[in-house]
């Protein structure tokens, strides 16, 4: 059990230096993912197998290229770091003492569904704009893997199909009735595979943490920055990051809220 969670750590930081490389394709247009060989963003000298090994090759070249010495992006170590500890967590989560080859299997693929969204999430930060390709992807995945992990129960299933539903309907309407002022249309999106993964309860608790935050730090970029509520900052980020937190709640902490049963 221990080896398979460790094994999960080591598979999350390789994907996370691949989702680094998915970001920048993504972004330059260049369509298929080739797996050439790496050079260095800004000097395009080519770099040697060991100053692209994930986290590690950073922390030594201290955050410099060998060759020009120009700054190496810290999106790159904490991309990596970050998809680590999601496949960390999903596998702590998904994988305990008696497991199964289908519990490996369904923390598998929730583990691609949540890097997946990593890549939404970096790249809404960067640019404003939900690369769909990733949330289809997530969706047809998250959905296989929910209707495997409530053991092939339609009805369960279909609670998770009216959460997605709901929630992308919540979050289009703002987008759609604001004329994309407030959110834009990616977000419904982004909220449909929240709801599809955690279902009813724990999507909305997602969310309403996504809304708090997201909120939150708007108001301080329109009030310290001078932005308005659209060029604010997106609020995609905040749904995934939301979905995260949620997960972990769902997953370690199931009873946090009997507080208020009292
Ligand atoms: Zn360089």
């Amino acid at each position: 059990m221990f080896m398979v969670i460790f094994i999960f750590l080591v598979f999350g930081i390789i994907i996370g230096s691949f989702l680094n490389v998915v970001i920048y394709r993504i972004a330059s247009g260049e369509g298929g993912i080739v797996f050439g060989s790496s050079h260095c963003r800004d000097c395009n000298h080519e770099l040697a197998w060991n100053d692209n090994i994930p986290v590690l090759s950073y922390l030594r070249l201290l955050g410099k290229c060998r060759y020009c010495k120009e700054k190496i992006s810290i999106q790159y170590p904490l991309v990596e770091s970050i998809t680590g500890i999601l496949f960390l967590v999903v596998a702590i989560a998904r994988i305990g003492e008696n497991f199964s080859t289908q519990d490996i299997i369904v923390a598998g693929m929730i583990s691609i569904v949540f890097a997946a969204m990593l890549v939404v999430l970096v790249y809404d930060l960067k640019y404003m704009e939900v690369p769909m390709v990733a949330i289809y992807l997530s969706a047809i995945i998250v959905a296989i893997a929910i209707y495997i992990q409530v053991s092939y129960d339609l009805k369960e299933f279909i609670f998770h199909i009216v959460a997605a539903m709901a929630s992308f309907l919540f979050f289009f309407s703002f987008s759609f009735f604001s004329d994309e002022k407030w959110m834009g249309y990616g977000d419904g999106y982004i909220a449909f595979v929240v709801g599809l993964a955690l279902g009813p309860f724990w999507a909305f608790i997602a969310l309403l943490l996504a809304v708090w935050t997201g909120s939150i730090v708007g108001v301080v970029m329109i009030i310290f920055k001078g932005k308005d509520m659209k060029t604010a900052i997106p609020f995609g980020p905040f749904l995934i990051g939301g979905m995260y937190v949620a997960f972990c709640l769902m997953s370690f902490f199931p009873n946090w809220l009997d507080f208020m049963k009292l």
